[in-house]
């Protein structure tokens, strides 16, 4: 016989999934509802309106959707783009060339600039950038979980309300964690995820869009495509499940149905931005920040080098240097197997050269800073570093004693 799931306790310090907090956990136990019960819809259009706390937005459009947060990315992707629509992608680290992916399966042209890993662009190169290739939309990534790097957005997105370019943006590892000021920053669609900031388990997507994009997916629905097969073949959405024109319909007050909604994680997700309300942005903001530079600080008093430009570090992943002579997956095994605290290796460029760090949601608390900085500290020594000892957690503390 098989034997009943038993899972142990960990500390999770990745760029996600992340710890949960407990009080989501028990919504999740609740009993299942009908998806066109009023209590539950009545939830959903709370989940709606309470999405909108974290976006800083007052768009109408605020909602979750199915599917891990590349499930967002790709209904974004495939709600604005047509055959040959030109997207341009910039480029800092790994997560641009899933965007890329998505727009190249959408049957968009593109063009993708790039920067050197490490660092962000300038507001004036994309800028350049898009005067240079007049695409319709432009996407990029808030935070860069591969290199532990945040891009500034508001400039370019002023730019892109003026000058009629449609941009979307992949703020996965930023929600619920560090500001995503959707309206001020001239984002036209925003992305979010629930196993990052949010802590939630993963499974579904948020996100918000305006109404310059309504009109685009209005014009796209299928009632309004007509009969005509070369226009409907031309213009449908190329996905039923990821057709944001049908699930924004399915999440408005008409109710039109679509696909059968994720009931326990609508209940998750409810939960976690109820508690995102109670403890407030500004001291959430606040809470993360000061987490990350206890854990900075303790890292760097061990003696490790941060990698990447610390003007632009993103709050929610510090992305550490591996030290000469040491193996970087069995350094990760060692702090698992004997701590149960879980760290990131990274990809592409980084493989094999560097840890990352998470900092996000739940799991962003004093005592797994200075939990797996001990941890830290006793398996770098056991795997052969060359470190300072017993001064990372002293500096982490002092970091929290003056804050
Ligand atoms: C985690 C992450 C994703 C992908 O999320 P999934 O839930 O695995 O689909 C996309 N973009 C960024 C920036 C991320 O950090």
């Amino acid at each position: 016989m098989m034997k009943e799931v038993s899972i142990p306790n960990r500390i999770i310090m990745t760029p996600g999934p992340v710890e949960v907090d407990p009080r989501v956990l028990r919504a999740m136990s609740m009993p299942i509802l009908g998806q066109y019960d009023p209590v539950f819809r009545g939830l959903m259009g709370e989940v709606s309106e309470l999405l909108k706390i974290p976006f800083e937005t007052k768009n109408t459009h605020t909602f979750a959707i199915d599917g891990t947060s590349r499930s967002g990315l790709e209904a974004a992707m495939l709600g604005l783009i047509e055959e040959r629509d030109r997207v341009l992608i910039p480029a800092f680290g790994r997560f641009a060339y899933l965007w890329a992916e998505l727009a190249e399966r959408a049957g968009a042209d593109i063009k993708m600039i790039e920067k050197e890993w490490g660092g962000t662009f300038e507001p004036s190169e994309v800028i350049a950038a898009i005067k240079e290739y007049q695409p319709k939309v432009l996407a990029m990534v808030h935070g860069e979980t591969s290199t532990g790097q945040m891009q500034e957005l508001k400039e370019i997105g002023r730019y892109c309300q003026e000058n009629d370019v449609l941009f979307i943006v992949d703020a996965v590892a930023t929600f619920a964690s560090t500001p995503v000021k959707v309206d001020e920053w001239g984002i036209d669609i925003a992305v979010g995820g629930t196993q990052k900031g949010l802590s939630v388990p993963s499974g579904m997507s948020t996100i918000t869009y305006n109404e310059r994009v309504e009109k685009i997916l209005t014009s796209r629905y299928q009632k309004e495509l007509g009969l005509d097969p070369k226009v409907r073949n031309k213009r449908f959405i190329k996905s039923n499940y990821l057709d944001l024109s049908q699930i924004q319909r399915y999440w408005s007050a008409e109710g039109i149905n679509h696909h059968t909604e994720a009931t326990s994680m609508i209940y998750a997700i409810h939960e976690g931005l109820r508690l995102v309300q109670a403890e407030g942005l500004t001291d959430r903001y606040a809470r993360h920040k000061l987490n990350e530079q206890a854990m900075v600080t303790g890292l760097k008093a061990m003696g490790l080098s941060i990698f990447g430009d610390p003007a632009t570090k993103l709050p929610t992943v510090t992305c550490i240097e591996v030290p000469e002579g040491v193996d970087e997956a069995a350094l990760r095994s060692t702090l698992l197997s004997n701590f149960g605290v879980e760290i990131a290796g990274s990809f592409g460029s980084l493989a094999g050269k560097a840890w990352r760090i998470g900092n996000m949601g739940y799991s962003s608390r004093k005592e797994n800073v200075l939990l797996t900085l001990a941890a830290l500290e006793a398996s770098l020594l056991v795997n052969g570093a060359q470190i300072n000892k017993g001064e990372g957690v002293l500096a982490a503390m002092k970091v929290y004693q003056e804050n």
